[in-house]
């Protein structure tokens, strides 16, 4: 087959099983109201869990440093991109998630291509959840190291495969909170399992932090774990932070040793400037104003209780992912159809995203959401005719 008959066949392969993706073009900012080729459209489909990403205070640091640093940084970190907004921004990550020093990275996926790629070569193994993120998947095979894909949460498996692991360095990594399904890594025994083994623990953290825990430190602040417990932390700006980009904070060592061979760090140019001053200023709002995490709390025990009355296949997530597994791809994708025709967004989540004959709506709550919208969102499910 050619390569143009591979893409042709792809393509084809795609839409006959419902498999097809396409982007969409939306006219306002990232809010639960929105416009969709010029209609109304009511939103459940953002990361934007804090409603942050168009938050006054937000936009107007980003305003005030794009007039005083530009736009484009210029450059990559290392050579004469690193302004003294991303280094504040590293600090301050630092001190909220209770680590030594952080490092920047410009997207949560490089982040982690980054940190596994420079800690493990083929001497060495890599655990991984089997629902970790997809990027974590692509570390895993890009770093060369032996993989062991352990089931879901399962740390009795897990146990069992760091125990005939006999050789090399060994790296255990999970998401905090399933990007898929929103239930949250058994945190405290992987933490402990690491320490049995002589295993290092990585947490990508992208979906609990500024969500999870008194302060929104996420995971790691939820079950108390250190640095020690947790030497490679994960988070990303561009979920409930309402920004973008993402870090990685750990220990001194750690974050020298990343500058110095992480590839994604090196070989990039540094984030505009004015992204790093946005995120600072809605990292202080994440830590001043609780209320959103409270709020959020009440709009998923609400949504819970009012699925759960309509009988719909829920999940145990305790966090703002909330899918409702539908099974087949067809079936998922024809619920989002039909939500659309009433003006309520929620989007289809098929394979290979997530497992075979788990194709799902996955709805995601935001503290920008009010009562009477998510209120709209359960009586346009009522009315879904599976
Ligand atoms: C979104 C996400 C990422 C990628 O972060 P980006 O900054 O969007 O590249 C990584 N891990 C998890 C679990 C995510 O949900």
């Amino acid at each position: 087959m050619s390569l143009s008959q591979r893409i042709q066949h792809t393509l084809e392969q795609r839409r006959t099983a419902s498999l097809y993706r396409s982007t969409r073009s939306f006219e306002m900012a990232q809010q639960p109201q929105r416009l969709l080729n010029g209609k109304p459209i009511l939103t459940f489909c953002s990361n934007d869990y804090l409603g942050l990403a168009n938050h006054p205070a937000v936009i107007q640091a980003f305003q005030q440093a794009s007039n005083q640093y530009g736009v484009g940084s210029g450059a990559a970190h290392l050579v004469s991109g690193h302004t003294r907004l991303h280094q504040a921004l590293e600090e301050a990550l630092a001190a909220f998630t209770g680590r030594k020093r952080a490092l920047l990275f410009s997207t949560g996926y490089m982040a982690n291509l980054g940190v596994v790629t420079a800690l493990l070569d083929r001497h060495d193994t890599v655990f991984e959840d089997k629902l970790n993120h997809a990027s974590l998947i692509d570390a895993g095979s890009l770093c060369g190291a032996k993989r062991v894909r352990y089931p879901h949460n399962d740390v009795a498996q897990l146990a069992k495969r760091l125990a005939q692991t006999e050789t090399g360095e060994k790296l255990i990594v999970s998401d905090g909170v399933f990007s898929m399904d929103g239930d949250v890594a058994p945190m405290r025994n992987l933490a402990q399992l690491a320490h049995q083994y002589n295993a290092w623990l990585m947490i990508d953290d992208a979906h609990g932090l500024g969500v999870l825990g008194k302060n929104g430190a996420g995971v790691v602040e939820v079950e108390d774990l250190t640095q020690q417990d947790v030497p490679v932390l994960m988070g990303t700006l561009g979920k409930a932070l309402g920004t973008a980009g993402a870090f990685v904070a750990g220990s001194q060592d750690l974050i020298e040793y990343l500058i110095q061979t992480a590839r994604p760090y090196i070989y990039t140019t540094g984030q505009p400037p004015a992204i790093a001053a946005a995120s600072l200023a809605s990292l202080k709002l994440v830590q001043t104003e609780a209320w959103r995490r409270d709020y959020l709390q009440q709009l998923i025990q609400r949504f819970r209780h009012g699925a759960q009355q309509l009988g719909l296949a829920l999940t145990d997530s305790t966090t703002p992912i909330q899918p409702i597994i539908l099974g087949s791809s067809e079936a998922a994708l024809q619920a989002s159809r039909q939500l659309e025709q009433k003006g309520i967004l929620v989007t289809a989540i098929r394979p290979p995203t997530v497992p075979a004959n788990t194709a799902r709506l996955r709805v995601t709550l935001s503290a920008a959401h009010t009562e009477q919208e998510l209120d709209q969102l359960l009586s346009a499910l009522a009315q879904l005719a599976y």
